[in-house]
């Protein structure tokens, strides 16, 4: 029905932007959901990571936005900082021929500086949900004029204990609004708690496409645990990745890892939630320019991040269960690019090895640590 952007009927600033974006074509969400928003209705979208959803909702809230009226008129919420940066970036990006600003708001970020930011009158707030409490407290954001809100990463938000901090916040906002609701994965209780602060909201849901890994080649070798360090470093060595990425089970390891291969000469920096906000910015900001090309990270600390032009993805620790597999390896090979993906698996770990191929419905192909002469070649 609507296969461009155009037939969309969206503004030519936008399409202008979505241009440049080098976006050929709305993905499926986008098709699907965009001309929803539009109408104004409440909306539950549903669709994997990295379908493009923030453009789903980001487009419909720019063609919503009065720019002679005052104080923010779109909210958007998200699970953590690093999402509520990348958001606000998209976002800006979408609406750079418009008069239109979207402000990142997140904890760790130093307030003052944000009450700054907001005095500028941004018309979209990106915001993790206890800021942007902690603003409403202090009375230092209007929300009178919302007419939209936006809950990015459902599923996140409630997993995360946030579900009463949204009530708060949905209290403080007009009733008269649109609200929309998106998420990678609807479980029951959660597509009913959505419900809960939706009005008769339409359900738009992308089937789930485990073809995003499909091209992507999966290995694995079985090693004990105290081999996985140079295992790793070996195959570095031979693959030699453009940008990796290390997925690690916890914050120490995180820290270990990374400390281990820095001594070792390699380019890598760790991502987990006990760093400072700056130095996760920091740490994102050197990956995406490929100042460091290994990025050794948690599951959370990685979530919902997009970063393009990741080769490579090592579990060095094996992911707690499929879905999160096929997040951590759909983290590369984008685009039709081809990535590859080697997990390290201790012997007690092979049943769930066998798990996620069952969920994949494919083999993951057995390799062995590469010899020291297949490094040198
Ligand atoms: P999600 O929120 O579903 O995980 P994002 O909104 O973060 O996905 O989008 C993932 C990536 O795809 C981003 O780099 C975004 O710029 C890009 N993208 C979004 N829409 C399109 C499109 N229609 N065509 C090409 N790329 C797109
Ligand atoms: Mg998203």
């Amino acid at each position: 029905m609507y296969d461009t952007f155009k037939e969309l009927g969206i503004a030519p600033e936008i399409l202008k932007a979505v241009e440049d974006m080098g976006f050929e074509e709305p993905s499926p969400i986008q098709k699907a959901a965009i001309p929803i928003a539009l109408t104004g209705k409440d909306l539950i979208g549903q669709a994997q990571t990295g379908t493009g959803k923030t453009a789903a909702f980001g487009i419909p809230i720019l063609e919503r936005i009065d720019t002679s009226k005052p104080g923010p008129q779109a909210v958007v919420l998200s699970p953590t900082r690093e999402l509520a940066i990348q958001s606000a970036e998209e976002i800006n990006h979408l609406a750079q021929y418009l008069p239109i600003h979207a402000l990142p708001i997140y904890g760790g970020q130093d307030i003052e500086r944000q009450f700054k930011a907001l005095r500028k009158h941004p018309n979209i707030i990106v915001a993790t949900p206890g800021r942007l409490m902690d603003h409403m407290k202090r009375g230092t954001i209007d929300l009178s004029h919302v007419q939209v809100l936006v809950l990015d990463e459902g599923d996140e938000m409630v997993d995360m204990g946030f579900i009463d901090d949204i009530r708060t916040i949905l209290a403080g906002i007009p009733e008269e609004r649109q609200t929309m609701f998106f998420s990678a994965t609807m479980p029951e209780p959660i597509r009913q708690l959505a419900e809960t602060f939706l009005k008769d909201p339409e359900l738009v849901k992308i089937k789930a496409a485990t073809v995003t890994i499909d091209l992507i080649e999966q290995e694995y070798i079985e090693l004990p645990d105290r081999q996985k360090f140079d295992a790793l470093c070996r195959l570095l060595d031979m693959q030699d990745p453009e940008l990796a990425i290390v997925f690690v089970r916890t914050k120490r390891r995180c820290d270990e890892v990374t400390e281990a291969l820095k001594k070792r000469g390699y380019m890598a920096e760790g991502l987990h939630g006990d760093l400072s906000q700056q130095k996760r910015d920091t740490v994102v900001r050197q990956f995406k320019e490929g100042t460091i090309d290994i990025l050794v990270a948690t599951d959370v600390a990685a979530r919902g991040l997009d970063i393009s032009g990741v080769t490579h993805v090592y579990n060095f620790d094996m992911p707690q269960d499929p879905e999160i597999y096929v997040h951590r390896v759909g983290r590369t090979g984008r685009a039709g690019k081809t990535g590859l993906a080697v997990t390290f698996v201790i012997s007690r770990e092979m049943g769930q090895l066998r798990d996620i191929e069952r969920v994949i419905r494919r083999r993951i192909k057995r390799r062995s640590v590469p010899t020291l002469s297949e490094v040198i070649e």
